[in-house]
């Protein structure tokens, strides 16, 4: 059993470092608030002070943190996780970030003769207390490999997307893919309203049709045809507005910087901002539905 620091232990990070902990791993954790590493010693995890006192100890390094900015602080530098991991160690980040960090992070790594991946998630914290995440991973095939066997302690589908920075890529495209299509449903669904379709008859006929796609068959905008969706209890998160928001500007800032046309995922970015901005940023994303109907 392996001998794992895992840094970041919020709402995706805490219920998969206790996956690990009930696979038999060792886990060393460390977050900036105190009261989420004493929910890891709760489940039987161990607190370490800092990111370099845990790289120190640790055969792998697993980051789950908010944003780039984060992760930069973390890996980089003197009292960061790269300077301090001994040679050998594996370095996993489940964070989704910047393509363009992700790659200078692995490339820093590179250099030390350090194993990176980046490996982010799909399938939220649901997905991570069932330890039924998605991984999308790039990284080399040497580290891959290595990485496997724990990804599966916390994920049922875990697939290899090429080099460094290609399972960031894989996120935010899937990401703009769910944004856009979140709100093309929400808005067919406002539209049945107005023209008096009622919403389960558009379900049972969408949902069977060309219209069919995740946002309309597994977490449907509007209550009833799918009682698990957040739509049956007032919206609650799930997935926060404000994740989505930060996706789509990744996957804008990527399109940017790769000359790519991306008008539908602008589209939805300006939206979701709008969406946040009515003070909704906590709610699920899928409560767009609500901004839409006005
Ligand atoms: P979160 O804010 O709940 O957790 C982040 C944790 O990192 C917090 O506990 C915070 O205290 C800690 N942290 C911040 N800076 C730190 C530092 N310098 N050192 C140590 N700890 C630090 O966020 P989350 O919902 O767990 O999301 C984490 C990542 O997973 C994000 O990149 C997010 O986009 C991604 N993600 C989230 C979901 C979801 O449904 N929540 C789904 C898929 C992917």
């Amino acid at each position: 059993m392996a001998r794992i620091g895992f840094i970041g232990l919020g709402n995706m990070g805490l219920p998969m470092a206790q996956s690990l902990l009930k696979a038999g791993h060792q886990v060393e954790g460390v977050d900036v608030s105190a009261a989420a590493v004493d929910k890891l010693k709760a489940a039987g995890g161990v607190g370490v002070e800092t990111a370099k006192t845990a790289a120190a100890r640790a055969d792998v390094v697993i980051t789950m943190l908010p944003s780039g900015k984060e992760v930069r602080e973390v890996y980089l530098g003197s009292s960061g996780i790269i300077e301090n991991a001994n040679a050998g160690t594996l370095l996993i980040d489940c964070s989704t970030i910047d393509v363009e960090t992700s790659r200078a992070v692995a490339s820093e790594a590179e250099k030390k003769g350090l194993l990176m991946l980046d490996a982010p998630v799909s399938g939220g914290v649901g997905g991570a207390t069932a330890a039924s995440l998605t991984f999308m991973v790039g990284g080399s095939a040497q580290a891959f490999a290595r990485a496997e066997s724990i990804l599966q302690k916390m994920g049922k589908t875990i697939v290899h997307a090429g080099g460094a920075g290609n399972g960031q890529a894989a996120k935010i495209c899937n990401n703009m893919i769910l944004g856009v299509s979140m709100i093309a449903v929400s808005e067919a669904f406002v539209l049945a309203e107005k023209l008096g379709l009622d919403h389960q008859k558009l379900f049972d006929i969408s949902s069977k049709s060309s219209g069919q796609c995740w946002s309309m068959t597994s977490y449907c905008p509007v209550p009833g045809p799918v009682p698990t969706s957040p739509a049956n209890r007032e919206y609650q998160a799930g997935f926060t507005a404000a994740m989505m928001l930060k996706d789509l500007k990744l996957s804008q800032d990527a399109a940017k910087n790769s000359g790519t046309k991306t008008e539908l995922g602008a589209d939805a970015a300006r939206i979701y901002s709008q969406y946040v901005a009515s003070g909704e940023a906590s709610r699920d994303f899928s409560g767009i539905i609500r901004f839409i109907r006005g």
